[in-house]
This record gives C-alpha cells, sequence and structure tokens, in this order.
C-alpha cells in the first residue's frame, strides 16, 4: 500500500505516512510493558472509586425504597475499602494512584443524576437508579476483572487477591441490586402502571 502511493504520490504520500509511523510509535512507547498499563488501569479505577465516593450518597438520598437506600449506603462503605485495597496496592508498587480521570465513570455517574433530576412515580425512579448503579458495577467488574489477570501475569499474587476480594464485592453488589428490582422496586413499579391503566380505562368509560 506505502510504496503505490509512493509511485503515485512520491512526495507527500512517503513523508506522511513516515510522520504517521513515527507519531503512533511515540504513543505506544508509553505503554511499553505490561507493568504500565496495569499501573494505568489500576488508576483509572482508582479515580473511578473516587468519583463513586461522592456520587453513591446522592443516590442513597435520592433513593426511596428504605432498602435500596440501605444498598447504596452499604456500597458506599465498601467502596471505601475498595480505595483501601487500591492504596494499599499503590503502596506496594510504589506508585502515585492519582492522575488520571476514569471518564466512562463520569459518563455513567451523568446518567445516574439525570434519574435523580427526573420528577415521576418514586418507585420507577429507584427502577432507573437501580439501572443506572449495575451499569456502574458492571463497569467495574470488567475493569477489575482485567486488573486482576494483569496483577497474576505479572506474579502480583497479594495484588490479585486483593483485586479478586473487590471483583467479588462488585458481582454480589450487582447480584443484590437485581434482587432488589427483581423483588421490590420493579413490582411496585409496574403496580403503579396497572392503576394508571385502570383509572384511564375508567375515565373513558364515564365520558
Ligand atoms: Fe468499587
Ligand atoms: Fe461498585
Amino acid at each position: 500500500m506505502r510504496f503505490y502511493y509512493a509511485h503515485r504520490f512520491p512526495e507527500a504520500g512517503v513523508r506522511g505516512s513516515f510522520r504517521t509511523l513515527e507519531h503512533s510509535t511515540k504513543e505506544i512507547m508509553k505503554l511499553d510493558t505490561l507493568k504500565k498499563l496495569y499501573v494505568e488501569e489500576l488508576r483509572d479505577i482508582y479515580n473511578a472509586e473516587n468519583q463513586l465516593i461522592k456520587a453513591l450518597p446522592k443516590m442513597a438520598k435520592g433513593a426511596s425504597s428504605a432498602e435500596l437506600k440501605q444498598a447504596f449506603e452499604d456500597h458506599l462503605e465498601q467502596t471505601k475499602e475498595h480505595v483501601e485495597r487500591l492504596d494499599e496496592i499503590f503502596g506496594r508498587l510504589g506508585e502515585k494512584p492519582n492522575g488520571k480521570t476514569c471518564k466512562a465513570m463520569k459518563g455513567l455517574i451523568e446518567e445516574g443524576s439525570e434519574m435523580l433530576e427526573e420528577d415521576g412515580e418514586e418507585s420507577v425512579i429507584d427502577a432507573g437508579l437501580i439501572g443506572a448503579a449495575q451499569r456502574v458495577e458492571h463497569y467495574e467488574i470488567a475493569a477489575y476483572g482485567t486488573v486482576r489477570t494483569f496483577a497474576n501475569l505479572l506474579g502480583e499474587e497479594e495484588a490479585a487477591d486483593l483485586l479478586q476480594q473487590t471483583l467479588d464485592e462488585e458481582g454480589e453488589t450487582d447480584k443484590h441490586l437485581s434482587e432488589l428490582a427483581e423483588e421490590v422496586v420493579n413490582q411496585e413499579a409496574l403496580a403503579g402502571d396497572e392503576e394508571e391503566e385502570e383509572a384511564t380505562t375508567t375515565s373513558s368509560r364515564r365520558r
């Protein structure tokens, strides 16, 4: 392909492709070892967890179901422990935890906040909050799964154990939220729909 362009555009083509090659090599050089990628990804999760520490109290405040409020409060305490585990890992690595912003978590929290601003039926808002929280948990599960695997590959056994503990807790939280949705919140939200439907039928019959 490069020969083709070199033939067609001897000046611009070759220089252009070299410039691109140089540029991409430079970018890749920054993350030239799995260890560096591991540390970068840990920083990303560290930032994500700290964003959650700020967001979870707002979600707890916005939830109407007592059980859901409790679930958010409990997960806030767990999340603080997740940060402590990461601090421990960074301490052992001799690396700083700061310096990255997890854009994905920022977006997920933003979507969750939209739900908090909505005006509507309490149980419906709760169902939406659970959906937002589960998206967060799934993101964390993916992220922790990755760094746990990296830790294993790098022979960082203690870190792998700590990351696995957090991964398990994220999984449990996700499961608990599913149960809350299925057993309590969605049922109440659906009951609201049925009442609404009944009211509409009655009023249209009156006409
Ligand atoms: Fe977490
Ligand atoms: Fe979590």
